[in-house]
């Protein structure tokens, strides 16, 4: 009975520092997702002929998965079609910022880059 209710005990602890963990993941993907947006447009106002050059060597095509568009906060302009694929609502409007991601094998967001269609050359 004890060695019973020591194994329940187990995993109770278990499951607790499993969602403890998958907490701090996304609080970990959150903040740096943040950090991220904030680098690449301040990198856009001293590195825009830097970008313009790398961002022709991209390739693939977007998938439209919208992961990008909520990495951190979702974006407001972040809808989705009746097939489950992202839409942007301003998308003749959108920010240039947008357009350009990823503008190299750099720019992107860690968690999302396996799974983005677009590649570049040295993947
Ligand atoms: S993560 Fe990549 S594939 Fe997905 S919407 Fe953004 S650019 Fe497109
Ligand atoms: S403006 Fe459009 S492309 Fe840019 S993050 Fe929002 S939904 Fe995505």
């Amino acid at each position: 009975m004890t060695e019973f209710i020591n194994k329940l005990e187990i995993k109770k602890i278990h499951s607790i520092v499993q969602k403890i963990q998958q907490v701090t993941q996304r609080i970990d993907i959150f903040f740096s997702a943040l950090l991220f947006q904030a680098w690449r447009r301040t990198s856009y106002v001293f590195n825009k002929r830097e970008i313009y050059t790398s961002i022709k060597r991209r390739k693939g095509d977007c998938l439209r998965c919208g992961r990008c568009c909520h990495a951190s906060l979702k974006c407001q302009h972040l809808g989705y079609d009746e097939n489950g694929l992202s839409l942007c609502n301003v998308y003749d409007q959108k920010p240039l910022m947008c357009s350009l991601y990823p503008y190299n094998e750099s720019d992107y967001f860690y968690h999302l880059k396996p799974t983005c269609g677009y590649k570049y050359d040295d993947e």
